[in-house]
């Protein structure tokens, strides 16, 4: 799957090229946490915006149900951000150990895939390449 451009979470092969595999996975996951944190502060403000609902006046139940609405649709984008954010980033991990020097996220890009997000890499350590698959 092909990422778009976003500034906060850099491409695979970007990520490594500028400040290296395990620091791209670390930077992931932050970002990943992040959301997660975001989903959370979001559930809350949905659940208080239900909780102003009872002995509202009808402009404030108009109000409330916009915020309920809105809460809930970020709490959503969140947690779905916050599950691919995480689960990109463990599915790289797992594949960035070296098989022949079993050297972990030492790696130089070789060539990158921008159809297919495939990303062709060479292990720092013995020189050996394979492909990351997104
Ligand atoms: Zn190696």
């Amino acid at each position: 799957m092909k990422q778009p451009f976003n500034p906060l979470n850099s491409t695979l092969a970007r990520g490594i090229r500028e400040v290296g595999f395990r620091k791209w996975y670390e930077r992931e996951l932050l970002s990943s946490h992040a959301h997660m944190l975001l989903c959370l502060l979001a559930t809350i403000a949905m659940i208080a915006s239900f909780e102003a609902f009872s002995g509202a006046s009808f402009e404030e139940k108009v109000l409330d149900t916009v915020f309920v609405v809105a809460s809930g649709a970020i709490a959503l984008w969140a947690m779905r951000r916050y599950l691919f954010l995480l689960m990109h980033a463990e599915e790289m991990a797992n594949q960035a150990v070296c098989e022949t020097c079993e050297t972990y996220g030492r790696l130089d890009v070789v060539e990158e895939n921008t159809r297919t997000g495939a990303t062709a890499v060479r292990c720092r350590k013995c020189q050996h390449e394979w492909t990351l698959l997104p």
